[in-house]
């Protein structure tokens, strides 16, 4: 049943990529291609909204980019030469569609559209207020709430009027919005979430990664500074930055896991970056061991890094089954427990008889270290040692990574020996955050304090937590319903 209390309890947590196009013709076939290649940041849900020079278009589906926008009567549906593109992960349910995005609205200035990845950290604090001031809110998404400020701002022009909703914003937000005057990009001042910049021919691209541009044969341009706001029209660009300028503290996780390996990020390969982490984790955590075993595909390019600055041979000890999603990216602790079995099976033959280095990005939970440890031990390994190529998880993402509540943090309930017991390894160990900081070419942690955001490690959170600081547990759930990733 479909509800329109926008309280209602939908407490949905998501992560998402976004992209957009102005100034080519079809717009809507390169997002949709944009997005299929963003897949990886949120698999539940897929959205394109297209301008066609007089009027908006918008066709929004549960699922995948591919079984919705493969097809050409949707794509021929979605006219016009600007268009924005959203996937995004959040639990399914009845609710569900009414909070996916592109978020379209018709203001007194026109259309608006608009694609967000990141997380508002005071949007139910702004969605109380503006409702008290009459809003009536359509979705239960925190994206929403930049479209009440726009349209209930006091200033004249709609670039005005965005600047003015931008400022009473905090926490994580690279934006994609269309208007009927163009297209406008933009990342928060802290540049916690990615967004970089292409061009095909005259053609003017936004992607949350480079992999996108890629796709589409675009060439990458650069990133969208923290701070600034891009606007389009047509094929022509001008920047502005209406924000006091802070020391950027882009997103660490997108280097762990979150990214695509094949994305280039601040001028670093992603993958690059991984095998690093995973040299400096053989540095950190040597052990005596047969094969280094990645846990396929996060743990790949670190296990290529333990393996050569260990010089134990690295072997393909786990195979996963392409055709299921990553496990994280399951609702409900049932079927994620289930998704670990149905993705991932021992080589058995390999295994018998060996000590081996498991390598995975990270633990949250611990679902995954565990199951893969017990396979290892069925399949007849002699010691299972956990190598974890980021610092221990102890907080929870406010900024649009999916994490869980603290309190199911494995981290942040057990010591190293607690873990180690929990995943029933023989040892484990995580990169430091200085070695962390290290793989990516950074002095140590403390030297260059603040570079990135790294609060799930450190709980040092760069900007402040509004709704967390403010509401009571239970009020978070029903009044927040849903986070933006
Ligand atoms: P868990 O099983 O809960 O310990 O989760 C750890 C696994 O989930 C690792 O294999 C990671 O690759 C993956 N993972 C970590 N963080 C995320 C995230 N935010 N979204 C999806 N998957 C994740």
């Amino acid at each position: 049943m479909l509800t329109t209390n926008p309280f209602d309890d939908d407490k949905l947590r998501e992560e998402c990529g976004v992209f957009g196009v102005s100034g080519a013709e079809g717009a809507a076939a390169l997002v949709a291609l944009g997005l299929h290649a963003l897949q990886h940041r949120g698999q539940e849900a897929a959205g394109i909204s297209s301008f066609d020079g007089t009027e908006f278009h918008s066709y929004r589906a549960m699922g995948h980019v591919a079984g919705n926008f493969d097809r050409d009567e949707i794509i021929r549906g979605l006219a016009g030469e600007v268009a924005c593109g959203h996937v995004r992960y959040s639990t399914t349910g009845e609710t569900a569609l009414r909070n996916v995005q592109p978020l379209f609205a018709d203001l007194s200035s026109g259309g608006f559209a608009v694609a967000h990845n990141g997380n508002i950290s005071n949007a139910l604090r702004l969605k109380r207020d503006l409702v008290r001031r009459g809003s009536i809110f359509q979705s239960t998404s925190d994206t929403e709430v930049i479209i009440h400020l726009v349209a209930t701002s006091s200033y004249r022009s709609l670039l005005d009027r965005f600047i003015d909703a931008l400022k009473q914003v905090e926490g994580a937000y690279s934006l994609i919005v269309m208007t009927p005057e163009g297209m406008i990009a933009c990342r928060d001042p802290l540049g916690i979430r990615p967004l970089v910049m292409g061009k095909l021919g005259d053609a003017v691209i936004f992607a949350s990664e480079t992999v996108a541009l890629d796709v589409v044969g675009a060439e990458f341009v650069r990133a969208v500074d923290p701070g600034e706001l891009v606007i389009v029209q047509g094929t022509e660009t001008r920047s502005i930055r209406p924000f006091a300028s802070v020391a950027p503290r882009p997103c660490i996780f997108e280097y762990v896991y979150f990214s695509r390996p094949d994305s280039i990020a601040d001028d670093r390969s992603v993958y690059s970056v991984r095998k690093a982490i995973g040299a400096q984790l053989a540095i950190e955590h040597p052990v005596e061991a047969d094969l280094v075993i990645p846990v396929p595909d996060s743990g790949t390019p670190a296990a290529i890094g333990y393996a050569q600055q260990s010089g134990i041979p690295f072997e393909l000890g786990i195979i996963r089954s392409h055709y299921v999603g990553r496990t994280f990216i399951q609702p409900g602790d049932k079927v994620r427990h289930l998704g670990v079995k149905l993705k991932h099976n021992a080589n058995r033959g390999l295994i018998e008889g060996k000590r081996v280095v498991l390598i995975d990005d990270s633990i949250v939970r611990g679902t995954t270290s565990l199951k893969i440890v017990q396979m290892m031990r069925e399949a007849g390994a002699a010691e299972v040692h956990m190598r974890i190529a980021s610092p221990p998880t102890r907080h929870s993402c406010f900024y649009g990574v999916d994490t869980p509540e603290r309190a199911k943090l494995l981290a942040a309930k057990l010591d190293l020996g607690g873990m180690t017991d929990f995943i029933h390894a023989d040892s484990l160990g995580f990169v430091s955050i200085d070695g962390l900081y290290k793989a990516l070419g950074e002095a140590e942690r403390a030297a260059i304090r603040p570079g990135y955001c790294d609060a799930c490690f450190t709980g040092d959170y760069p900007t402040s937590l509004t709704d967390q600081d403010e509401l009571a547990p239970v009020e978070q759930f029903s009044m927040l319903e849903e986070r933006v990733g």
